[in-house]
């Protein structure tokens, strides 16, 4: 008897343990049961003025007194894009949880940001997706930073809402330049044609259905765009950006964004052929690393 009562004291006193250990604030570094303080999450903060189309500032009129809710340039020039749902703007601390998630491959704060995302789905207007399309990275940067930020939200997404992950949906085919300091129409032309539909993509049976692009960082948009026309060669009924994070103040965001770039690229080089820390890839990050995959990988396609 007491043997079978041995694991559940054992978690109990773990628990314990746990609860006990000093834990700070991720941002603040004040003491905290939450790698978020109280304090820190109040500061956190929404726009609500936006384009619901592609998360752009709607300056003077509230969105809900909008005529279409929409921006000129998404009036002008239709986009594949529905709906855009940011948990944040990209300013203050959501900047600083970001590139510790990004940059520092503080994976932990995954569920964090995650949540957030899921409490904007949660409390939007729209039904939620059918699939969750993260973006994809190409090899050499997949291999370089040894995960996929965005795989990892949607990942977290996926599970909570009972959505499944279609990690290999897109594929990126090309290396393409950083996008910070770029203008909209550079970062356009650096990103067409940087993704594909996977060969099995029309075996999904996403036609008609609700697709959500997961992204960590919305600037221009230019990224989800350009994946969102790759996704509608299969027809879905709804095309939505899911993210962290929207930037409003161009400058500011563009300094932070190209700072974490460049953190990333004085790193010694890929973590996973050089770090102790990750000694080798697993099966699925094996996987993920894959480009073209053969009709075997197929599974891996719904996770
Ligand atoms: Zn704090
Ligand atoms: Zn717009």
């Amino acid at each position: 008897m007491d043997d079978i009562k041995q694991p559940r004291r054992w978690a109990a006193w773990m628990g314990q343990l746990f609860n006990a250990l000093p834990c700070t604030c991720t941002i603040c570094k004040q003491p905290s049961r939450t790698l978020l303080c109280t304090q820190c999450f109040q500061s956190l903060h929404r726009t609500q003025n936006c384009c619901t189309q592609c998360g752009e500032s709607l300056p003077g009129i509230p969105t809900h007194m909008h005529p279409t809710k929409r921006c000129g340039r998404c009036l002008t020039n239709p986009s594949p894009i529905q709906r855009t749902l940011f948990a944040y703007d990209y300013d203050g601390a959501i900047v600083e949880l970001i590139q510790q998630f990004k940059f520092n491959e503080a994976l932990i704060l995954s569920k964090l940001l995650g949540d957030m995302i899921i409490n904007r789905l949660k409390n939007s207007d729209i039904c939620l997706p059918d699939a969750l399309i993260p973006v994809p990275l190409y090899v050499d940067r997949l291999k370089q930073r040894g995960f996929n930020q965005s795989l990892e939200l949607a990942k977290h997404i996926g599970k909570a809402l009972d959505i499944p992950v279609y990690k290999f949906l897109l594929i990126r085919t090309r290396a393409t330049p950083k996008q910070s300091g770029l203008d909209r129409r550079a970062r356009e032309k650096n990103i067409r044609g940087a993704f594909k539909l996977h060969t099995e993509a029309n075996n999904t049976k996403l036609t008609g259905k609700h697709l959500a692009i997961v992204d960590d960082v919305v600037t221009t948009g230019s990224t989800t765009r350009e994946a969102a026309r790759i996704l509608q060669r299969i027809s879905p009924a709804l095309i939505s950006v899911v993210t962290i994070a929207k930037t409003r103040t161009g400058m500011k965001a563009e300094k932070n964004i190209a700072k974490g770039d460049k953190q990333e690229e004085q790193r010694q080089g890929p973590s996973y052929l050089h770090s102790s820390r990750q000694p080798c890839p697993t099966a699925a990050q094996r996987a993920a690393l894959s480009l073209e995959l053969t009709s075997e990988d197929y599974s891996a396609l719904r996770q």
